[in-house]
């Protein structure tokens, strides 16, 4: 009996288990996954917490729930991956062989990489909503705040879901004007990013959005410290932006056993050919979802595009062949808005994200950088698609690739 590891039951590994014990033969292949918790979080969904449109039993199910049978799920923290000898070591001290390792172990916040970060104002007057526990405080916060300066900041480069930062301010634009004390509540966005995005042409909008909605954006600001006394973020230049509430991505880092096991570059990222998703150096080894450090969004939806390339790719593996399928980085992203509207972006490694319509050229129904109900009901919907179909590992009427149909190549 061959065996395949999967660490992490996040989205990326759940949804390789249920493919990959659809494919596989169950006399010949066991699977194994393993993970340090039994809730799986729809983090999507933490945006919506500060802001009393969800609440935590909208976010949470039983990660047990989504594990196909002829899986064995393990609960425990995996301590060390000893890939000279195909092995993974958990902190309990039990030892799984592998012939096939796949690395979902996700990113987490560290926000005890930001010397004062996490001091007295944690949960007090400084929050993050990438945490269930962080969108709870933050929701009761926001139940009595009579108001003052809200910064809303970026503490490093990559993060995952990278415009929920954006999204978090054009809601709490919504939810302060909705409350009748907008004046009252002056919002800044901070960013290490030059603009309010990545690329030209979707920081063009999404840089005019904010400035409608009267949000200062402070670009080029790369957080040195949080002061706490004073209330300041001070960055490595010496700039400094006043608070009364931060609202924080704290810096996004892979899991610690895999720099602990020598597989990992920096923040714990794992490096793999970006179009395969295998390791260089170990053969056997894939990454998938947010813990590689390939150069695309970490996001659920790049996920589920790669695990599809990602799947072609474990089966010519298995057959002993050389691997064809060649993911592109296409990442499809939602934007909330704020008063039920919201925009989309679609991109790759190559193309960055240009208006149109999707995923019908000329039709839609969603408008691509266009700030419309249609996508917001399109986010709304994205909760039952997790649930239902993406952890499932069904298939979208979707392809992995990008597609140029319905995309206007010309400028913004
Ligand atoms: C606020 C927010 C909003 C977002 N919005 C969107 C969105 O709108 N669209 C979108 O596509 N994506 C969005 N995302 C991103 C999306 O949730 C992630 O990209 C996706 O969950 C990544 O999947 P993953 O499997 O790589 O990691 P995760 O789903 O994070 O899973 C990693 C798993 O590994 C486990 N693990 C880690 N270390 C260990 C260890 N040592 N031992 C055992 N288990 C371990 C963890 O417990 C976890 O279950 C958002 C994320 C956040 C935080």
């Amino acid at each position: 009996m061959k065996k395949i590891v999967i660490l992490g039951a996040g989205t990326a590994g759940t949804m390789m288990a249920n493919k990959l014990r659809k494919a596989l033969d169950i006399e010949e292949w066991s699977i194994t996954i393993i993970d340090q918790f039994k809730t799986h979080y729809y983090q999507p969904g933490f945006l919506f917490i500060p802001f009393g449109i969800y609440q935590k039993q909208d976010v949470i199910k039983p990660k047990a729930d989504f594990i196909p049978a002829g899986v064995e799920m393990v609960f425990e923290t995996i301590d060390i991956v000893d890939a000279d000898k195909n092995q993974v070591k958990l902190e309990n001290g039990k030892v799984f062989n592998y012939d096939l390792l796949l690395i979902a172990t996700g990113v987490q916040t560290r926000p005890e990489e930001t010397p004062g970060l996490k001091d007295k104002l944690w949960y007090n007057k400084i929050f993050d909503f990438y945490t269930l526990e962080g969108a709870l405080a933050l929701q009761k916060f926001f139940k009595t705040w009579q108001g003052g300066k809200l910064v809303m900041a970026i503490a490093e480069m990559p993060f995952k879901c990278p415009v929920a930062p954006i999204e978090f301010v054009c809601l709490a634009e919504a939810f302060f004007t909705e409350h009748g004390m907008r004046d009252k509540v002056d919002i800044s966005f901070v960013t290490p990013l030059p603009g309010a995005f990545t690329k030209p042409i979707a920081t063009k909008m999404l840089s005019e959005l904010l400035i409608e909605k009267n949000v200062k954006i402070i670009p080029d600001f790369y957080i040195e410290r949080v002061d706490n006394d004073a209330q300041k973020l001070i960055s490595y230049d010496e700039k400094e932006v006043d608070f009364d509430a931060l609202v924080i991505v704290p810096v996004n880092m892979g899991a610690d056993f895999l720099s602990k096991s020598g597989l990992a570059g920096d923040l714990n990222l794992v490096p793999v050919d970006k179009q395969t998703l295998q390791m260089e150096n170990h053969k056997n080894i894939f990454v998938l979802g947010d813990a590689s450090n390939i150069p695309a969004s970490k996001a659920g939806s790049v996920a589920h595009f790669a695990s599809e390339i990602l799947m072609e790719n474990i089966m010519e593996f298995i057959e002993g062949r050389e691997l064809k399928a060649k993911f592109d980085g296409h990442a499809n992203c939602y934007i909330e808005t704020g008063y039920g509207k919201g925009a989309l972006i679609d991109f790759n490694y190559t193309t960055e994200p240009l208006p149109g319509t999707f995923p019908l050229p000329g039709i839609g129904p969603f408008g691509l950088l266009k700030n419309t109900k249609i996508n917001h009901y399109g986010k709304i919907m994205f909760r039952w698609i997790y649930w239902h179909i993406l952890l499932k590992g069904k298939e979208l009427p979707m392809k992995a690739d990008m597609s140029l149909a319905g995309k206007k190549v010309q400028s913004y």
